[in-house]
């Protein structure tokens, strides 16, 4: 066998598919190794990607080159666009998926990308020569040599799976642990922490009665920009499944409070620290004591699988009290369980240890990637390995640093969060986490990066182009809206269907636009004139122009102040930048960036307690 490698990827999560995937298509010869090829991007938890901000950065992948979106879109049970009733930062695409599907396509991806290879088996070692990384060694002793390698280990290092009194080993529930590599990077100086996180039962349909349960369908939006991830690649439309909202009730708390003493958050066997906003239901009826019902989702796990996931009934409390309990909420009175919750501890790597690159401060050539570096979610996860498989191929063909702004991407705020502020619970990306959050739109996301996903070699030429034409057309819109005049006769019928004011003459096509109620697909059916002369552009050019029209002088203000506040990030600080020599720092400031050793200005400004004083002080330091 032949065992050198451009670069190597230790774990084929979400994390693992993306680094690996981007390696290879940006040239490195790319090996991934993990711990069973037949659960190479499981899907841990819920089969679902997407939602609120998570949505956002499945189609930032997407617009970069990488999978996720894709992969997503070919196994959709169903789609939805949440928060449509809000302004259009909020709406987030979701999808429910085949768990075994999702998993499907990315291994035939994977095996379908030239200069990629697979190998099953466990990284124990990682080799370095000089501070340097140069290879991993496997569990069944193979030394596998590599400038770059990436560990995308997700909950698996020394995980601990707990169910009531009951714990055992484990990295997901029927897969084993992974030991040896965090005291490798502990050995390597690496600190390390525990984390939490858990799982809802798993039941069979052919044992629920849905007639006493809530129906939820998918949004139907047909084929335009709003009914799957990906910009480029247009998926098969398959029949949309159903989910059910059913509930818990009074009776139900009662029977999850007589597990309580056996509970291993509550007895203090777990010390790891779990997601707050994605709590337990012990933990819901625990803090929401006045609540005497909690909303459940019941969604399918698979199109030809009668395995149903409770959603909101995440739980470790012993396997007796989860089904009693779960026998008790409507139309559940014959479950049948085929997989109890669960809760798992693991060890994560606290991410200021890292460069904006997810390239390790402390050894060259080492990256870390996912759910190892405290976050949690799929999506976020795929991002983080993405930016490091390109990053590693970039470093080893002596290219630059690739990193995103929080200006341009969820995928920069996440990055910038992590490695300035760290993490002590699971990471999720929130939409209240970017400052910029009008600018970094789920319908813009192709707008904003595909020319980065192009420039580095990973988006192909024809999805480059589509997005180019899609600009062009924006412009052409956007011209038209503001040339036309519309008269009063033909717009007011549709104004006073709309309860909006009826013009008194001729007015500016951009001016009726900008009233809140009125829309440019409503104005195109209801005023000949307009429905013909923007016809034939595409939906989404035409809800692009639309939204930049709308909300143009909030799109203008964030651009302005990303603008002001960008200029720090361009500045670098040398990783081996003497703080405690500028005599005028603060002593908290010397301090905080002697041990974090922000990358740029900006980094540093970001850090809490650092002032703009400080930042003064550095600038001057540094000749600016
Ligand atoms: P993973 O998907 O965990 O993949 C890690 C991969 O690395 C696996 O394939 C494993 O075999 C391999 N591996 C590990 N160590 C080695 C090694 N040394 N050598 C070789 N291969 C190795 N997310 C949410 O957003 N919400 C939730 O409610 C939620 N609940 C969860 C509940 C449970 C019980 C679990 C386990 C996860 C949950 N998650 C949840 C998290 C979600 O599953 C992860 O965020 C996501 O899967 C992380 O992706 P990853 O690629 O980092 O790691």
């Amino acid at each position: 066998m032949n065992n050198i490698y451009d670069v190597i990827v230790a774990g084929g999560g979400h994390a693992g598919c993306e680094a690996a995937h981007a390696a290879a298509k940006l040239g490195a010869r790319a090996l991934l190794v993990t711990m069973n090829l037949n659960t190479i991007a499981q899907m841990s938890c819920n089969p679902a990607m997407g939602g609120v901000a998570k949505g956002q950065i499945v189609r930032e992948i997407d617009a970069l080159g990488g999978l996720s979106g894709v992969v997503s879109d070919a196994s959709t049970l169903q789609f939805r666009m949440l928060n449509r009733s809000k302004g259009p930062a909020m709406w987030s695409p979701r999808t429910q998926n085949d768990r075994a599907q999702f998993a499907q396509e990315w291994r035939n991806h994977l095996e379908h990308t030239q200069g990629l290879f697979l190998w099953q088996d466990t990284v124990v070692d990682l080799l370095t020569e000089g501070g340097k990384l140069v290879g991993v060694k496997t569990q069944m002793g193979i030394e596998f040599h590599a400038p770059a390698v990436i560990v995308t280990s997700g909950t698996f290092l020394n995980g601990i799976i707990h169910i009531g009194e009951q714990k055992f080993g484990g990295g997901r529930t029927g897969e084993r642990a992974a030991h040896g590599l965090t005291e490798v990077l502990n050995g390597l100086g690496f600190a390390h922490g525990r984390m939490k996180t858990g799982t809802p039962p798993r039941v069979d349909a052919k044992s629920l009665d849905f007639s006493q349960m809530e129906r939820q369908d998918g949004d139907d939006f047909g084929e335009g920009p709003n009914a799957q991830f990906s910009y480029f690649v247009q998926a098969p439309k398959t029949e949309q499944l159903p989910c059910w909202i059913a509930h818990t009730s009074e009776e139900v708390h009662e029977v999850l409070r007589t597990g309580f003493d056996r509970s291993p958050m509550y007895t203090g066997r777990i010390q790891g620290l779990g997601p707050r906003y994605c709590p337990s239901i012990e933990d819901k009826i625990n803090r929401f004591a006045e609540r005497n019902s909690h909303q459940l989702f019941i969604e399918p796990e698979g199109r030809h699988s009668t395995e149903m996931y409770i959603n909101g009934f995440s739980t470790s409390l012993p396997l007796e009290v989860q089904y009693e309990a779960l026998r008790r909420v409507k139309g559940f009175e014959n479950v049948h369980m085929l997989k109890p919750g669960y809760a798992i501890e693991y060890d994560y790597f606290p991410p200021t240890q890292l460069l904006p690159t997810l390239e390790t401060k402390l050894v060259e050539g080492l990256y870390l990637a996912g759910q190892v570096n405290g976050t949690t979610g799929y999506e976020e996860a795929a991002c983080q390995g993405l930016m490091a498989g390109i990053n590693a191929a970039r470093k080893i063909q002596g290219l630059s640093d690739f990193t995103l702004k929080r200006s341009e991407a969820y995928i920069g705020v996440l990055i910038d969060d992590l490695i300035t502020k760290g993490t002590d619970e699971p990471y999720r990306m929130f939409t209240s986490r970017a400052e910029y959050r009008i600018l970094l739109r789920q319908d813009n996301a192709d707008m904003r990066l595909a020319h980065h996903g192009h420039a580095l070699g990973l988006l192909p030429d024809a999805h480059n182009a589509m997005t180019e034409a899609k600009r062009t057309e924006v412009a052409a819109i956007a011209k038209y809206l503001k040339r036309e005049t519309i008269g009063a006769e033909a717009v007011n019928p549709y104004l006073v269907s709309l309860r909006s004011a009826p013009v008194p003459h001729g007015w500016k096509l951009d001016a009726i636009l900008a009233r809140p109620e009125v829309s440019l697909s409503g104005l195109m059916k209801a005023v000949p004139g307009v429905g013909e002369a923007l016809g034939a552009y595409s939906e989404s050019a035409i809800e692009q122009a639309e939204i930049a029209l709308k909300y143009g002088r909030y799109l203008e203000k964030e651009r302005e102040m990303a603008q002001r506040m960008g200029g720090l990030d361009e500045v670098p600080l040398p990783q081996a930048f003497d703080y405690l020599a500028v005599p005028a720092l603060s002593h908290e400031a010397k301090e905080k960036l002697r041990a974090l050793k922000p990358a740029s200005l900006g980094q540093a400004s970001r850090v809490s307690g650092i002032t703009p004083a400080d930042i003064s002080v550095l600038m001057v330091y540094l000749g600016r």
